[in-house]
C-alpha cells in the first residue's frame, strides 16, 4: 500500500467493518459504469470502480450524470453484442452534448476489433481489453497515482458508493482464459489462455476484502478449477479454497464456472470440509447427448458429469446443483434433444441456466449451417423451462418449514434479500436493518424461483 495521505470517509449507511481510505480527496467527478455478460465481467467492472474511487471519483446515477462513461460489452451471444453496438448508438447524443467527457468501451467486444470498431464507433475515446486497467490511464491521469499497487487493488467497489450487495459479496478472479475450444464459443479468441493469478495476491485480495466488511467471497474463471496448473509453483484450486478458508472473518466462498473434466474429487472434498464453501456446484454440462457433446468439443461425457454430480451429492447431502444448456446446436436431432430433456429430469437440478444457440464469426461451428429454426429453438427452450420449472416446484416444496442461514444482501420493494449457501433466493419481511447480517430464515412459502419466510433468533 501506498504512503500517501489519506483521507478517510464518512459511510452514508451501515457498513459492516472498517473501511479503506481512498487515496485522493473527492474531485467532485462522477463515473458510470454499464455492465453485460459474466462474471467476470462485473468483476472487472468493479475494479474500474474501485479504481475511479481510489482518486476521488463518485458513482454517478446515470450517464447524464457522470464524467466519465465506462461500457463493459459482452459477445457470448449475437443479442448481448447487438444490446452493446445499441448502447454505443445512442450514447452519441450524449458525446456531442458533453464532448470533454470520456466514452470507454472494454469487455469481450474489443479484443482484437480495436480498428473495426473505430471506424463504428468513431465516438469512442478509449478502447481496452479485458482486465487491461492500465489503459484507463489514457483518459484518467490521476490514475498515475495507482502505479505498481493496481494488482493488488481488489475488484470491490466500497460499500458507500454503491449499497444493495455491495460491501458484503465480492467477486474475486482468479485464472483468465480458457485452453479449450469449445466449438460454438468465443470466449477462447476474446480472453486468450489460462493465466492463473498468483496465489499469495488472491489470498491478500481476499484479507483486504473482509477487511472491508465483506462476508462471501466467488473465486472466478471460465475454468476456474484448472486454476493453478500454469503457475511455476504448480498448486489447485482446492489448495487456494484451503487458504481462502483460513482468512480470519470471511463466512462464505463460492467458485465458478468449473469445467467437468476438472472437477476433481480433492474439490468436492475442500467443499465437503471447509467450514466457509459453500454446499453449491456449479457444473455446466451444455447437452445431454454425447454426439452432441463432440460436437461442441466438450471433452468429456454425459455419463462423466452425472457421475461427477452423483459424487458430489453422495458426499455432500443437501448441495445444489446448478448447470448450463445450449439448445438447439448445429444438427442437434428430436431425439439428441430428448436426452438433454431426460437427463435434467433425471439430475433435478436446482437450477439450469438455457440458452439458445446462437452462431459466433470466428469459431468452429459458426462455419457449420445453423440448421434449427428460431421457433423450434425457441419450443426446445420452453420445453426446457416448463421442465425446470416443474423440478423446482417439487424441490423447494420440499423446503417448507426448514431453516436456512441467509446472507441478506439488500431490501428490494419493501423486503429483505438474501441467498442461503446453497445460493437459492430468499425473501422476508423484518423490521429491522439487516443489510449484510447471516440471518436464519424458517421457510413458510414457496415458489419454484425463491422461498418467503420469516425470520428466527438473532442476526450475526
Ligand atoms: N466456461 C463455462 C463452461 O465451460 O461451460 C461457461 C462460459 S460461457 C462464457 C457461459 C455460457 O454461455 C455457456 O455455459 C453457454 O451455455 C453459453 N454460450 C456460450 N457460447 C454460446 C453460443 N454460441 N450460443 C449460445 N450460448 C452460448
Ligand atoms: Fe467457452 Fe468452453 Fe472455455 Fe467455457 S470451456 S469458456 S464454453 S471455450
Amino acid at each position: 500500500m501506498t504512503t500517501k495521505p489519506i483521507i478517510p470517509l464518512v459511510p452514508e449507511s451501515p457498513v459492516p467493518a472498517a473501511v479503506s481510505p481512498r487515496r485522493l480527496p473527492p474531485n467532485g467527478k462522477k463515473f458510470f459504469i454499464w455492465t453485460m455478460g459474466c462474471q467476470m465481467n462485473e468483476a472487472d467492472s468493479q475494479k474500474v470502480a474501485a479504481m475511479l474511487q481510489e482518486v476521488g471519483y463518485e458513482k454517478a446515477t446515470s450517464e447524464e450524470d457522470a464524467d466519465i462513461v465506462v461500457l463493459n460489452s459482452c459477445v457470448v451471444r449475437q443479442a448481448a453484442e447487438d444490446k452493446v453496438a445499441g448502447r454505443l448508438d445512442s450514447l452519441a447524443r450524449l458525446k456531442r452534448q458533453k464532448p470533454e467527457m470520456p466514452l470507454v468501451l472494454t469487455g469481450c467486444m474489443v479484443t482484437r476489433q480495436q480498428e473495426k470498431l473505430k471506424q463504428r464507433f468513431p465516438h469512442v475515446d478509449l478502447f481496452f481489453n479485458p482486465s487491461d486497467f492500465g489503459k484507463l490511464v489514457e483518459v484518467v491521469p490521476e490514475l498515475e497515482e495507482l502505479d505498481d499497487d493496481l494488482d493488488q487493488l481488489p475488484h470491490y467497489y466500497q460499500p458507500q458508493l454503491t449499497g444493495n450487495k455491495a460491501g458484503i459479496s465480492a467477486f474475486v478472479p482468479i485464472i483468465y482464459g480458457c485452453n479449450f475450444v469449445c466449438s460454438y464459443c468465443i470466449v477462447p479468441y476474446r480472453r486468450g489462455k489460462e493465466t492463473s493469478r498468483p496465489f499469495k495476491d488472491i489470498v491478500t485480495e481476499v484479507e483486504r476484502l473482509v477487511d472491508n466488511g465483506v462476508r462471501e467471497v466467488t473465486l472466478l474463471g471460465q475454468t476456474v478449477n484448472a486454476y493453478g496448473h500454469d503457475l511455476e509453483e504448480k498448486t489447485s484450486l482446492a489448495h487456494l479454497m484451503e487458504a481462502v478458508n483460513n482468512v480470519k472473518g470471511l463466512d462464505r466462498l463460492r467458485f465458478l464456472t468449473s469445467h467437468p473434466k476438472y472437477m476433481g474429487d480433492d474439490i468436492i472434498h475442500a467443499i465437503r470440509d471447509l467450514d466457509t464453501a459453500c454446499e453449491h456446484m456449479n457444473l455446466p454440462v451444455q447437452a445431454g447427448d454425447n454426439e452432441v457433446l463432440r460436437r461442441m468439443r466438450r471433452t468429456y461425457t454425459r455419463d462423466l458429469w452425472m457421475e461427477r454430480i452423483a459424487y458430489t451429492r453422495e458426499q455432500i447431502p443437501g448441495v445444489t446443483v446448478a448447470t448450463d444448456i445450449i439448445v438447439g446446436f448445429p444438427g442437434e436431432t428430436d431425439e439428441q434433444f430428448q436426452q438433454t430433456y431426460d437427463m435434467l429430469e433425471q439430475t433435478e437440478c436446482d437450477k439450469v441456466h438455457l440458452a439458445m444457440y446462437s452462431p459466433r464469426p470466428g469459431t468452429l461451428s459458426a462455419r457449420w449451417e445453423d440448421d434449427i429454426p428460431h421457433e423450434e429453438k425457441y419450443r426446445r427452450h420452453r420445453e426446457l423451462e416448463k421442465l425446470q420449472e416443474r423440478l423446482q416446484t417439487e424441490i423447494n416444496d420440499r423446503r417448507l418449514g426448514d431453516t436456512y442461514e441467509v446472507l441478506v444482501e439488500s431490501k428490494q420493494r419493501g423486503r429483505w434479500t438474501g441467498r442461503t449457501r446453497g445460493n437459492t433466493l430468499v425473501h422476508f419481511d423484518d423490521e429491522r436493518d439487516l443489510t449484510g447480517k447471516l440471518v436464519d430464515v424458517e421457510i413458510t412459502k414457496t415458489s419454484p424461483w425463491f422461498l418467503m419466510g420469516r425470520a428466527v433468533g438473532n442476526p450475526s
